[in-house]
Formats: structure tokens, C-alpha cells, sequence
């Protein structure tokens, strides 16, 4: 008797959602499978920044690409609100405008240009204009509140693309097209697992081979004291010394020489600042990355200072109260932005490795579904 079911997909985080919405529009008849009774991992508890400029050379930007056109016609077909566009660099130090402009003349750059603090000031009003050498414009970004943006996206695929979800499920084990889950057994003729940072469930020895360890970040909602408007997510000097499609640049090297010395704290935790700006007015800030082979249960204090100490560096904006805090976590290898292993011709597991899946996640749901049912 053939499997009723096309393809069931483990995981209902972004990837998950992402290889299921690449099969369904091939036709496929797809069943998600989810442990808990909403995704509650890394997908909601990110900026919803969807972020081109700054993603690794190549591939991955162009995953990024391609995944911000998915997320423009999935948000408007979901009802999903994109709450700004575009984000704005500002460099204060010397260095930091040397990559903005080394990253101007590169592919990536051709797109985006430099602007002056009085033109970054007109997108977003609340920036220290004191210092600022010059800022670069992205047009690429895109921002949603992945809190309310990830359940839209799998009640829209189970609605238009008739994806089914079990929810509340833990698959234990997969042997061909027999699937195990706690809730009795599914067949299905393919399957996806996209776990996010869970190691130990599904192909252990497999996911071990390639040494990933958990990243903990910690995150704060900020409320400023008066409204004030940001026409694009924010990104600082920290950041052209972290994010790989500027770090990698050999202009960066010098940056990192100086952070190393002026921010070595905020560096020794892989701190640098993305803020973005929530329908409400309040502002998602972060973050930090510590890694370890476990995810870090205690927020540290010292460390949303430290991010505070960042946010108050490029923002004027006195009174602002932090009203939310949270962890995060996600898988992290040292030598790929992304893992596809195959352990067998029918199944694959998918992570994204480098804390980037809700800008790559569509594009590399498609990548992954085209050699599936090649
Ligand atoms: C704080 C933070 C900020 C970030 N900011 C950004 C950002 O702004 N932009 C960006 O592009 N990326 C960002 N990232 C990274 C991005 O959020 C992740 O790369 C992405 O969410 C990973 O998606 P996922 O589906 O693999 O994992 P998850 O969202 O963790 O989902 C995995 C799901 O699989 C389920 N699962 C696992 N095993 C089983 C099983 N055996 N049976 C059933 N269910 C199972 C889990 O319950 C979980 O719901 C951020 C990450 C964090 C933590």
C-alpha cells in the first residue's frame, strides 16, 4: 500500500514552515509534525529582521535574496504586517566607514548606498547624529513580528495550501517511510526534520559529526519615552566587526582590532546592536551570542547592560524603559551557515547554522524540496 502522505516535516520553527510551503507548491501533500502546541523556538523569539546586507558572499546572500521576495508575497497573502523596510548602518568610527565603503564596491553593495547623518537622521530621527561619520542605506530589509508573523504563516499554509499540522507531537524516530511519534506511527514516502537546536532527538550520531554547539542570545524590548518613528532597522559599528558580509571584508580587519580594544567585553560576548521597531513603537533590541553544548538557562544582567550601553551609544533617546526580556537559541557551527545532511535517498535534516533562518529559510526550503523530489 502506498504512503498517503507526500512528505511529513519535523518542526514547525521557520524552516520547518519553509520546506513544507516549498513542497505544497509543487503539489505535495505535506503534514507537519510539531512537539509543542506552537512553535516557541528561535523563529519567534528573533527580530523578524530579514536581512540582506550583511549575510555571507554568495550563496547565502543570495538565499537572502530570494527568501525576502517569499517573505513579501507570503506576508501580504497571510495578512502578515511588514513593519518597516530597509535598514540603516550609521559608522562612528573611521574604520567602520572604511568597510561601509569597501562593502559599497563589492556585488552585495550595488544596491545600497552611503548617506549622510542628516539623510540617516530622516529615516530614523532617534539616531546620535554627534560622531556619526556616515551611515549606509539597504534597501533590502524587510521587518515583521515573528511572534504574530509564525503562526500566520502556518495557519495561511494549512488554508491556501492545504499543509496539515499535528501539533503537541514528538517524532522519535524515522526508519524509511515509517515515521515514530508519540502519538502513534505516520508513513509518509519523504521526510524533513528541521529541529532547530535539538541534537539528541533525531539522528544523533549524525547531527554530531558536524560539532555544533548552542549559541545563547539575550534579547529586551525597549520602550521609548516619547514615539518616535524608525523607517528602517538599525545596525551599528558592532556590527560591520560580527555580521559575515562585512567582517569577512579585509577593510574589517582593522575594526575588529579596535573594538577588540574599546568594546573588548561587549566582543569577549558577541555583543552588537540591531534594533527594530514594533507596531506598538516599542523597539526589539540585542543581542549577544554565547555558545556553549547547552543552551543557557540564566539571562545575565551584565549583559543586557552591556547591550544597553550599545543601544545608548547610537540612540538618543533618554527615558526609554526596558518592559520585556528573553533568551533565545539556536544551532552554530563554526565552518557552515547552513547544514542539509541526507541520511538516507528520502529523508534530510535542516538546520541553519549561523542564525540566519528567517532571512534564508524560504530559499533553502526550496533548495532543499528540489533535490528531495528531484
Ligand atoms: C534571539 C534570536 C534572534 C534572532 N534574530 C534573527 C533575525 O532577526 N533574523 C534572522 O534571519 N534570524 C534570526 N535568528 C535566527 C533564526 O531565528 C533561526 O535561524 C531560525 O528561527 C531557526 O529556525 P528553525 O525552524 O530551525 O528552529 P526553531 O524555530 O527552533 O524550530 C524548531 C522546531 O522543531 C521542533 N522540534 C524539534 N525536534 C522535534 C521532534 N523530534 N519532534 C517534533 N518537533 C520537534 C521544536 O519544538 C521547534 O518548534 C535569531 C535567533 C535568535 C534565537
Amino acid at each position: 500500500m502506498g504512503a498517503t502522505l507526500d512528505l511529513v516535516v519535523v518542526g514547525a520553527g521557520i524552516v520547518g514552515l519553509s520546506v513544507a510551503l516549498a513542497a505544497a507548491r509543487k503539489g505535495k501533500k505535506v503534514l507537519v509534525v510539531e512537539r509543542n502546541a506552537k512553535a516557541i523556538g528561535a523563529s519567534i523569539r528573533n527580530f523578524g529582521f530579514i536581512t540582506i546586507s550583511g549575510q555571507k558572499a554568495g550563496e547565502h546572500w543570495e538565499r537572502a535574496r530570494r527568501t525576502r521576495d517569499v517573505w513579501a508575497e507570503v506576508a501580504e497573502q497571510a495578512g502578515i504586517a511588514v513593519i518597516h523596510r530597509g535598514s540603516v548602518l550609521p559608522a562612528y568610527r573611521p574604520e567602520a566607514e572604511a568597510v561601509m565603503e569597501a562593502f559599497l564596491t563589492t556585488p552585495m553593495g550595488m544596491e545600497c548606498r552611503r548617506l549622510t547623518p542628516v539623510e540617516a537622521l530622516a529615516h530614523v530621527p532617534a539616531l546620535r547624529a554627534d560622531g556619526m561619520r556616515a551611515a549606509l542605506w539597504s534597501p533590502h530589509e524587510l521587518r515583521v513580528e515573528s511572534r504574530e508573523a509564525i503562526p500566520k504563516v502556518a495557519a495561511w499554509l494549512e488554508q491556501r495550501h492545504g499543509v496539515s499540522f499535528q501539533w503537541n507531537t514528538v517524532v522519535t524516530a524515522i526508519d524509511g517511510t515509517r515515521i515514530s511519534t508519540s502519538r502513534g506511527p505516520i508513513e509518509a514516502d519523504a521526510c524533513v526534520v528541521c529541529p532547530g537546536d535539538d541534537f539528541s532527538t533525531l539522528f544523533p550520531q549524525r547531527v554530531a559529526a558536524y560539532g555544533l554547539r548552542i549559541c545563547t542570545l539575550q534579547m529586551l524590548r525597549v520602550m521609548p519615552a516619547i514615539r518616535t518613528r524608525f523607517g528602517a532597522a538599525v545596525m551599528s559599528d558592532l556590527s560591520y566587526g560580527r555580521y559575515e558580509g562585512f567582517a569577512d571584508l579585509p577593510e574589517a580587519a582593522a575594526l575588529c582590532r579596535r573594538l577588540d580594544v574599546e568594546a573588548s567585553e561587549m566582543r569577549g560576548l558577541g555583543i552588537h546592536l540591531i534594533a527594530v521597531q514594533s507596531a506598538d513603537g516599542s523597539l526589539v533590541v540585542g543581542d549577544s551570542h554565547v555558545y556553549g553544548d547547552a543552551p543557557e538557562p540564566f539571562a545575565k544582567d551584565r549583559i543586557d547592560a552591556l547591550i544597553m550601553e550599545a543601544f545608548d551609544q547610537v540612540f538618543d533617546l533618554p527615558g526609554r524603559r526596558v518592559v520585556e526580556r528573553w533568551c533565545g537559541t539556536y544551532a552554530s557551527a563554526r565552518d557552515r551557515v547552513v547544514m542539509v545532511d541526507r541520511p538516507a535517498d528520502n529523508i534530510r535534516l535542516v538546520m541553519v547554522t549561523g542564525g540566519t533562518g528567517a532571512s534564508t529559510g524560504f530559499a533553502l526550503g526550496e533548495q532543499v524540496v528540489d533535490t528531495l523530489f528531484a
